[in-house]
């Protein structure tokens, strides 16, 4: 039997990310801190082919810490970067920037080669529905952006959020 397992909503947004995928630098990967493979869309690692990257491993105070740390030694292992956080009371995200700015530093350094400076990383958020994309980018941004809802799909629309001088992000849900 041929079983039609991909939601609708997957398909919609696969569609939109091949088009979004063009305006940004880095791919940011909500992922469960719990479930980091089976809450991952296999389709991100085509679709960011040649894009930078950095996985988020979110909902950290639901997971064991020990089992996150060693998920954190697994991405790693693979040459993907990741940071433990909590979108909800904002622990570890101050190290985000940074980790933002060290995976897109050869972009950088280009850019800086050729005289532009300062020109922000722009950035799209992506992960499955009710990782808690909308509760990390209200938080990230530090005001509420974006309607955080309790059931999956709130996430709505598509915009561009200053979080500041050094990252953009481009809300794709
Ligand atoms: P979206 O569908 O990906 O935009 O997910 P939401 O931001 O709407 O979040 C889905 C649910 O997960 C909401 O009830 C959030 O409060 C909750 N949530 C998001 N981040 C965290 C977190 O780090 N820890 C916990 N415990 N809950 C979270």
């Amino acid at each position: 039997m041929n079983i039609q397992w991909y939601p609708g909503h997957m398909t919609k947004a696969k569609r939109m990310m091949q088009e979004d995928i063009k305006l940004i630098d880095i791919v940011i990967e909500l992922l469960d801190a719990r479930v980091p493979l089976s809450s991952r869309n296999p389709d991100i690692d085509t679709l960011a082919n040649n894009k930078y990257r950095l996985v988020l491993l979110n909902k950290s105070d639901l997971a064991d810490s020990a089992i996150t740390a060693k998920w954190e030694e697994y991405f790693k292992s693979k040459g993907i970067m990741t940071v433990t956080i909590n979108a909800r009371n904002g622990q570890g995200m101050k190290a985000i920037t940074a980790k933002v700015q060290e995976a897109c530093k050869e972009k950088i350094e280009r850019d800086r080669k050729r005289g532009i400076m300062n020109r922000p990383i722009r950035a799209m958020i992506v992960g499955i529905p009710n990782v808690g994309k909308s509760t990390f980018i209200n938080s990230f941004a530090k005001k509420a952006c974006t309607k955080v809802g309790n059931k999956p799909g709130v996430t709505k629309g598509k915009q561009w959020i200053k979080i500041n001088k050094n990252v953009e992000l481009l809300d794709t849900p």
